[in-house]
C-alpha cells in the first residue's frame, strides 16, 4: 500500500540511495587494507548529492573519513545528535546474493545492497530530511548534529574523535539517536504489529583469551594434562558455568508493551512481566540461545591454537573468548567469574579488549518525542524499548550524554534484519521513503 504520491522528490532520494551504496566503502580492522579512495569518493558523491547541507552548516572531519556536521537551530542549549556510519562490511564472494551487492539494483519494490540497511539507509535519510528542511529555508529549535563515522564495524576512532570534538566544544546533547533498532515486524512470535523497537542500553565487548604453557616436545612421550588438554578442560569448565541469567527493566518494560498485541495466552505472562520475573527469565533462557542472550553475560569460544604440526606437542595453547556483558554486570565481575569457573592457576587469562555495558537511557522526554513521531508515521505500530545485543558507535555518546537512543525508522521484516552483515540485504522503497519523512518530522518536533 502506497502511503503517498510518488513526486519527484522521492525519485531524487532513491537515486541518492543508490548511487552511495554503489560506492564500496568496506572498513578493515588493518588500516593498509582500506581502500581509501572508495571513502574519497564517497565524501565527493555525498556533498555533490546534498549540497545545501554542505553549504549551509559546519563541517568538521573526524577520523580519517568521518563528518560531523552542526547545523545552528534558533537555541543551542538541548541539542540533538543524529548519528550514521557510512562504511560497510566486506561481502563473502561466495554468498548467494539475488543482486550484486554493490549495484544497487531497484527491483520488487526495494533497493538491494550492501549497506542499505546497514547503515546508508540512516545517513540519506538523515541527510535528505536535513536537505529538504534546508530548502524549505527551516530552521530547528535546537542545533542539530550530524555525526556520520566512517569506522564502526571496526570499532574505530572516528566516534570518539566527534565525542572528544563535542566535548571540548561543551556541547552537552538532549539526546542522541544511532542505528539500531527498527519498525520490526515479525519481531515475536503471536505479536503481530510491529514494534518499533528503541535500544536504550547495549551489552558490553570484550575479549580474553585463555592461555596455558608448557613444556611440548615430541608427540611420541605425551605427557597426562598437557597445554592443550588443560585448555580444553578450562573451555568445557567455562561452558558449564554461565552467568547469573535475569530480565533486565527494559525488556520488562518492552514485554509490557507488547502484551495488549500478543495472543491471549501470553498476555498475562507479558502484562505482568514485573511480577513475574523469576519465571519468565527461566522462560528466556530455555527459549533458545537468541533470548538467552537477552538475560545473561555471554561467552564463545571462537578462535583456537595449539600445535603447528601432527606430530608436535604444543607448548603453548590457546583460545580467544568473545564476551558480551549484560546490562548490570561489569568486565571485572564477569573475568572474576570466569577466574572461578576455570579454577586452574595455570590457565592465564589475558584481556584483549574490555568495554562495560552502556548506561540505561531514561524513557523520558527524548524517549517520548520518539514515540510520538513513530506513533504518527508508523500507525499499525507502538514503540517499545530494548536491550541491544550488538554494539554501536553511540556508546561512546554516553560519555556526555545522558539519553542515547538505538533506533532506524525503516520498516524491516525478519528476513531484512538477518540479511545485515550477511547477503540480500535489502530496503524496501516505501520504507525508506517512510523513514526519510520519519527524520523530517523528528527534526520539526524538537522543542525550544
Ligand atoms: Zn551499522
Amino acid at each position: 500500500m502506497s502511503t503517498r504520491e510518488g513526486g519527484p522528490e522521492h525519485a531524487r532520494a532513491i537515486t541518492k540511495l543508490q548511487a552511495l551504496v554503489r560506492i564500496p566503502t568496506v572498513s578493515h580492522r588493518d588500516p593498509a587494507a582500506v581502500d581509501t579512495a572508495q571513502f574519497d569518493e564517497f565524501l565527493v558523491e555525498l556533498r555533490k548529492q546534498f549540497p545545501r547541507l554542505h553549504a549551509e552548516t559546519e563541517l568538521t572531519r573526524v577520523g580519517t573519513h568521518g563528518l560531523l556536521f552542526r547545523w545552528s537551530g534558533a537555541d543551542d542549549s538541548r541539542p540533538v545528535v543524529l548519528m550514521a556510519h557510512l562504511d560497510v562490511v566486506p561481502v563473502d564472494e561466495d554468498a548467494p546474493w539475488q543482486h550484486p551487492p554493490f549495484d544497487a539494483t531497484l527491483v520488487d519494490g526495494a533497493i538491494w545492497g550492501r549497506g542499505t540497511l546497514d547503515d546508508k539507509g540512516s545517513l540519506v535519510g538523515i541527510a535528505e530530511a536535513v536537505e529538504v528542511l534546508l530548502e524549505r529555508g527551516f530552521t530547528p529549535a535546537q542545533d542539530v548534529w550530524l555525526s556520520f563515522g566512517c569506522d564502526e564495524e571496526v570499532s574505530g576512532t572516528a566516534a570518539p574523535e566527534a565525542v572528544a570534538h563535542l566535548r571540548a566544544a561543551g556541547v552537552r546533547p538532549w539526546f542522541v539517536l544511532d542505528e539500531g533498532g527498527a519498525v520490526a515486524h515479525e519481531a515475536f512470535p503471536g505479536v503481530a504489529a510491529p514494534i518499533g523497537v528503541i535500544g536504550v542500553t547495549e551489552k558490553g565487548t570484550t575479549s580474553i583469551e585463555l592461555r596455558v604453557e608448557g613444556r611440548g616436545g615430541h608427540a611420541s612421550t605425551p605427557a597426562r594434562m598437557g597445554p592443550t588438554a588443560r585448555l580444553a578442560r578450562a573451555i568445557l569448565r567455562l561452558e558449564r558455568a554461565p552467568m547469573p541469567a535475569r530480565t533486565p527493566d527494559a525488556t520488562v518494560e518492552l514485554l509490557r508493551r507488547m502484551a495488549p498485541h500478543a495472543s491471549v495466552a501470553l498476555r498475562p505472562l507479558m502484562a505482568n512481566a514485573g511480577r513475574l520475573r523469576p519465571v519468565l527469565t527461566r522462560a528466556l533462557v530455555a527459549a533458545g540461545p537468541e533470548s538467552a542472550a537477552m538475560t545473561r553475560t555471554t561467552f564463545a569460544i571462537t578462535t583456537l591454537s595449539g600445535s603447528p604440526a601432527l606430530n608436535v606437542i604444543a607448548s603453548t595453547a590457546k583460545a580467544g573468548v568473545n564476551i558480551r556483558v549484560m546490562v548490570g554486570d561489569t568486565v571485572a565481575g564477569v573475568l572474576d567469574h570466569v577466574r572461578r569457573a576455570i579454577s586452574d592457576d595455570d590457565v592465564h587469562i589475558d584481556v584483549v579488549e574490555q568495554n562495560e555495558p552502556s548506561p540505561v537511557s531514561p524513557m523520558d522526554d527524548a524517549f517520548a518525542l520518539l514515540e510520538e513521531t513513530i506513533g504518527e508515521l508508523f500507525p499499525d505500530a507502538f514503540a517499545a524499548p530494548y536491550v541491544m545485543m550488538a554494539a554501536t558507535d553511540s556508546r561512546h555518546f554516553t560519555e556526555i550524554c545522558e539519553r542515547v537512543y538505538r533506533f532506524a525508522p525503516f520498516r524491516m521484516t525478519k528476513a531484512q534484519r538477518e540479511s545485515i552483515h550477511s547477503y540480500d540485504e535489502h530496503l524496501d522503497v516505501e520504507a525508506f521513503l517512510d523513514g526519510v519523512a520519519w527524520y523530517q518530522l523528528l527534526i520539526e518536533r524538537i522543542p525550544r
